[in-house]
């Protein structure tokens, strides 16, 4: 195994959380006091096995600049292991979704190479983490290392923000591998109910959405003029190339936006043409290509252009199945009519620099007139929380947590089927054709957003629950 990686991010003051959080500010930065005199002396690690472009970085990445404002020492470790080992935990991850992934198994064979892969990296860690540390462990990846980190005298959390609402013979697969690691865990914490296992004890199962950075350059609010400067910047929209757009850094400097994204288009997107996006790892569950069958049958008879946006080749070095995903989507790409496939813009945004990064994204969603996340299956969905915090009307599959952040009809539209391609069709008809109802729309899911889905209180959150866990294990 390669050192695992300490990923430094800036510090964000808490008070810029005092406009949107408004009363309940107060009662979060008392919190925070509570939260900085408990865990004086002792780190809050975050472990997981990718820094950039997914669901568990980013929010990595918004927690830490508020931890750390508040006085507390939380850090983050990525783990790099080798090719083969994020086969087999890609594989967990799919089959705890319910789908068989590549169809491999979870024998003996994996067995022996998820252990004698997780106890290396356990052992170093052990080396790295003393006792009263307290230490977060994300998803199928670092499940391994419980045991060792265990063995630190830290607490540990696992936090799992995989799961399906039923659970099938793929799931229990997985479960049956994990549960020996998982169980020595003091406390999991899933996305959903209905996402917890069985095996573990209900006092040590907990429950919690995940959040956004509302001020991240992912999320902080651009003026049209920017969205439109980076837009052109990175070549997705047509338009003279202007200065390089700027943006706020987490550590509150000034970024600019100044690399090109490689695409595959005919050509770049008309200034004004409607555009219906999806911003998404190059991931079979994501159903990217759904997405593509469901836009040729939307095409004829509009004008609406189709963004499908993800990180460019290797950006997400835990995730083997990108390429595979890609390459598929390309062949798709190809055999379009021509007609169709000049208002296909397959967009792959660099990742060298995440925050710029970040700013691409924000960007192209807040062109975006619809944003769509046509997922099979989907743990939380933080793609969802950015498009409804940028006021944008959602268009979404009725799966996992997807369902918790949409009220159907009111701050999105929920397609029960996610196959059912003409629901798609039919719910972008409604909203490019009525303007004030998508409008209306995008206004619910921001103050949705607003009320459940920030990083701030969230943190608290876990600042509490530590604090519960820790007294009852006192006892
Ligand atoms: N993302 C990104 N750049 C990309 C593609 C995705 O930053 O090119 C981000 C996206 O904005 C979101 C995260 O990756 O913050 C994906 O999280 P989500 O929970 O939607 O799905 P996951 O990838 O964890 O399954």
């Amino acid at each position: 195994m390669a050192e695992p990686e300490v990923v430094e991010v800036g510090q964000q003051p808490i008070e810029r959380f005092h406009q949107l959080l408004d009363g309940d500010f107060d009662r979060l930065t008392a919190a925070a006091g509570v939260a900085r005199g408990t865990f004086e002396g002792r780190t809050i690690w975050q472990v997981n096995s990718t820094k950039s472009g997914g669901g568990v970085a980013e929010m990595l990445q918004s927690y830490l600049p508020t931890a750390s404002d508040a006085g507390v020492d939380m850090r983050w470790l990525v783990l790099h292991e080798r090719a083969e080992f994020f086969e087999l935990t890609k594989r967990i991850h799919n089959l705890l979704h319910g789908f068989p992934g590549d169809g491999g198994l979870l024998g003996e064979e994996e067995t022996q190479l998820y252990e004698e892969v997780t106890a290396k990296s356990g052992a170093r860690l052990g080396e790295i983490i003393k006792a009263g540390d307290i230490v977060f462990l994300h998803d199928p990846q670092t499940a391994g290392l419980i045991p060792a980190v265990k063995a630190t005298g830290a607490t540990v959390l696992w936090r799992c923000h995989i799961g399906v609402d039923r659970h099938n013979a793929c799931v229990d697969s997985a479960i049956d591998f994990l549960a020996p690691y998982v169980e020595q865990a003091d406390v999991c914490v899933f996305s959903r109910p209905e996402y917890a296992w069985d095996c573990l004890p209900d006092d040590r199962t907990y429950i919690m959405f995940p959040a956004i950075d509302p001020f991240s350059p992912k999320n902080q609010s651009l003026s049209g003029q920017v969205v439109r400067d980076i837009l052109v910047t990175i070549g997705a929209e047509e338009g003279v190339t202007p200065p390089p757009p700027e943006f706020v850094r987490l550590d509150g400097s000034t970024g600019v936006v100044e690399r090109s994204a490689e695409f595959l288009q005919t050509g770049p997107i008309p200034e004004r043409a409607p555009l219906i996006a999806q911003v998404s790892r190059w991931d079979t569950l994501k159903d990217h290509g759904g997405l593509l069958t469901a836009f040729v049958q939307f095409a004829p008879g509009n004008d609406a252009h189709l963004a499908l946006v993800g990180p460019a080749s290797a950006g997400v070095s835990d995730d083997p199945e990108g390429e595979i995903v890609y390459a598929e989507l390309q062949e798709q790409w190809n055999d379009l009519d021509e007609d169709v496939k000049e208002r296909v813009h397959i967009i792959n945004l660099p990742m060298d620099d995440l925050e710029e990064n970040a700013a691409m994204v924000n960007a192209l969603q807040r062109r975006a007139d619809i944003l769509v996340q046509k997922s099979l299956a989907e743990g939380f969905g933080l793609t969802v929380a950015e498009g409804m915090w940028k006021g944008r009307p959602m268009v979404a599959s009725a799966v996992g947590g997807i369902k918790d952040q949409i009220v159907d009809g009111e701050s999105g539209i929920l397609i029960e089927d996610p196959t059912d391609l003409s629901a798609f069709a039919e719910a972008f008809e409604s909203l490019l054709s009525d303007p004030d109802f998508a409008a209306r729309m995008g206004e619910a899911a921001h103050a949705r957003v607003a009320r459940n889905f920030l990083s701030l209180p969230r943190l608290v959150d876990y600042a509490q629950l530590i604090v519960d866990i820790e007294a009852r294990d006192a006892d």
